[in-house]
């Protein structure tokens, strides 16, 4: 009897779920994993096929380094393989002190707090410092995480056009007018203005200097998102702030360690008061298992990499790498826009064909109408495997189509 009730209520869901999965794929957005056989790495075996692999943010080929595999294995041996417990309660171990005394001296900030993901990080920060009333302002572009953020704090969200300075100071006058508007609240509205150093899809880098000013003529706080560029710009790989020189004007940091760092984790960097606040407040750290200690060794250890010789040595192969691609782009990440779901699927089916692996982006991880192919080099790969690619996407008539 209970059985059939479970039955009956699960065939209700899946056939409201199906209808919903027909509509994506009547529109080209069917999507399914991929079963990786092999490490992360420039070559990737997919159902024991062997391709190159132009699709990961794995940008100094660090995921698969051999110092990297030792420290995460050392790691273990000294610190098992859980944490046990959230950072507040029991799980708070010498590796996730290590990392965030490393990422604060890495960014050259007071203190930082480490996260499960870069994802957690955006959310906890994001809705520990704005809240009803408060005004949120992103850039079109910002990631996911971002925007989900925005809507769970309750803030009111502004959109400013893509890397669009004039639109970003309209916004934040028009933001100022309401600000000093409200009557009868007991404190004044916080501003806070979001951007990414390096967009994700589009590769491109925000004009972090002119925001940095516009941002302190009203007033407003800054988070920048240097997901992309932790590793590969900048003084040892410190990002776009460093780079830009306006380190010390932007008052939250965040940064994700599963990207050109090879291992997963987010962090915030900043004052030593932002990071107090956020142990207090960011819901996801205080609610979340402590990320396994391992975890936090080998990240240790990557952004010690990320800063050393060797990082600066991946980082001149990156860069080789990227010019012999597109000779001059802004990052590694290098889009081919391609326009239709459907299209940028074939694509990428007719690449895999040929034996590389790249992905095809559609909503919603791009806007629609904006599908492309998403080419994304390393370090590891060779002068060939990207020449390879180019000959594919030339003889597909894909070259250069940007
Ligand atoms: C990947 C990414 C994140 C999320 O980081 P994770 O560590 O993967 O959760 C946040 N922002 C941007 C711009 C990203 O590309």
């Amino acid at each position: 009897m209970a059985i059939e009730t479970i039955h009956a209520a699960s065939a209700d869901l899946d056939q409201v779920l199906k209808q919903g999965l027909d509509e994506l794929r009547s529109l080209g957005l069917e999507r399914s994993l991929r079963r990786l056989e092999s490490a992360q790495a420039p070559r990737v075996v997919f159902n024991g096929r062997e391709l190159i692999n132009f699709s990961s943010n794995d940008y100094l080929g660090l995921a698969d380094d051999p110092d990297l595999k030792s420290a995460m294995i050392e790691a273990v041996g000294r610190y098992g393989c859980g944490s046990g417990a959230s950072r507040l309660v029991c799980g708070s171990l010498n590796p996730h002190h290590e990392l965030e005394e490393t990422l604060a001296s890495f960014k050259q900030t007071e203190a930082a707090l480490s996260f499960s993901t870069g994802y957690a990080a955006a959310l906890g920060t994001i809705c520990s410092m704005v809240g009803k009333g408060d005004f949120i302002i992103v850039d079109r572009l910002v990631h996911a995480s971002i925007v989900d953020a925005a809507r769970l704090s309750g803030a009111r969200l502004r959109v400013f056009a893509h890397n669009d300075l004039e639109d970003l100071e309209s916004v934040l006058a028009w933001t100022e007018s309401r600000r000093t508007a409200v009557a009868g609240n007991d404190r004044r509205p916080r501003v806070l203005v979001i951007t990414e150093s390096i967009f994700s899809m589009d590769g491109d880098r925000a004009p972090l200097r002119h925001i940095v000013d516009l941002k302190d003529r009203f007033g407003a706080w800054l988070m920048v998102d240097e997901a992309h560029s932790t590793g590969v710009l900048g003084d040892g790989g410190r990002g776009l702030a460093n780079a830009e020189g306006v380190n010390d004007h932007i008052e939250i940091q965040m940064g994700t360690l599963g990207k050109a760092c090879g291992i997963s984790g987010g962090f915030i960097c900043g004052s030593r008061t932002l990071v107090d606040w956020l142990i207090h407040r960011a819901r996801s750290f205080i609610f979340s298992t402590a990320p396994s200690p391992a975890v936090a060794s080998a990240a240790t250890a990557a952004i010690i990499i990320v800063a050393s010789d060797k990082g600066e040595e991946k980082r001149r192969k990156l860069w080789q790498r990227i010019s012999e691609f597109r000779g001059s782009a802004a990052s590694p990440i290098l889009p081919i826009m391609i326009g239709r779901a459907q299209a940028a699927v074939d694509a990428a089916e007719s690449l895999n064909q040929r034996g590389f692996f790249v992905p095809a982006i559609r909503y919603p991880s791009v806007a629609r109408g904006k599908a492309r192919l998403r080419v994304t080099v390393s370090a590891a790969h060779t002068s060939e495997e990207v020449r390879a690619l180019r000959k594919a996407l030339s003889e597909l008539c894909l070259e250069g189509v940007k």
